[in-house]
């Protein structure tokens, strides 16, 4: 063996045992505890999860009062980053959010990247058409454009249903939304609970109709860390809580309940384990 072939497998084992001495240092539980903050990845424009509320030009919603309940069982402070669809899985990756709640579907795909949280919202995947426009379903869609959001399961999943159709993806769902009001594309696609939030929060909630069957199943999962369990056991815990001592009906309720404009039934329950 030569000098620089020894250099360069010294270097090549110490950047090796660097990285698995990240991996195995993975932590964020402990990290989140001593720095004080949670560092949470939200939609700033998805509309009831995560958005920038008119008045108080904070971020509010869902998602972010989900964050500030793991953060108070934390003992920390929170803070709000935007992460959009396509920016969500490679910001938590880097580190540059400790985790991310933000409509994000549990997929297993997605599993070979990050880990996810026990699911703590279910939704499927449906379409916003102009009233009368002729179309109440996927099938009506061949030959047409419809709009969603770059990074999302929905640009996909409508391709698998109705391969004829053209997916414009957007940087987000306002944007889609906006090409239908445009008439640019035919439909919006994505999760139900997005779809009556564009509809919901617009001026004219008469002007657009949610149709057709759910063709994907939608259930949400907080993204956090691979291999970074004690983190993940403290998120699961936390929701688990939530869901067992009200918390997590009185957030539902506040965002999505009868009282609200983008009312949503609570037809499902939450896997809990037992102490
Ligand atoms: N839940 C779907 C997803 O995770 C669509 C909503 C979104 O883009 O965040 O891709």
């Amino acid at each position: 063996m030569n000098r620089l072939s020894s250099v360069l497998i010294l270097v090549l084992a110490l950047a090796l045992s660097m990285s698995f001495g990240t991996a195995l240092k993975a932590d964020t539980l402990e990290d989140v505890k001593s720095k004080g903050v949670l560092v949470a990845g939200v939609k700033d424009a998805v509309v009831p999860f995560g958005f920038v509320d008119e008045k108080s030009k904070e971020l509010v919603g869902f998602d972010v009062d989900i964050c500030k309940e793991i953060a108070k069982k934390l003992g920390v402070d929170i803070e709000l980053k935007p992460v959009t669809s396509a920016t969500r899985i490679p910001k938590l990756s880097q580190g540059m959010v400790d985790l991310a709640a933000c409509t994000m579907t549990h997929k297993l795909s997605r599993d070979d990247v990050i880990d996810f949280s026990i699911t703590y919202f279910m939704d499927g995947q449906k379409l916003l058409v102009k009233k009368g426009s002729g179309i109440n379903s996927y099938k009506d869609l061949a030959g047409k454009k419809v709009g969603s959001a770059k990074g999302s399961t929905s640009e996909k999943n409508i391709k698998v249903v109705q391969p004829d159709c053209t997916v414009l993806s957007f940087e987000g769902y306002p944007q889609a939304f906006l090409a239908l009001k445009q008439g640019k594309v035919s439909a919006v696609t994505t999760d139900s609970v997005i779809l009556i939030g564009l509809k919901g929060s617009d001026d004219k909630p008469e002007m657009w109709e949610i149709v057709g069957d759910f063709f994907a199943n939608e259930p949400y999962g907080i993204g956090v860390r691979e291999n970074d369990s004690n983190f993940r056991d403290f998120v699961n815990r936390s929701l688990i809580e939530m869901w067992n001592d009200g918390t997590y009906k009185k957030i539902y309720d506040k965002w999505l309940g009868p009282d609200t404009k983008y009312y949503m039934p609570l037809t499902w329950e939450m896997e809990t384990f037992p102490e």
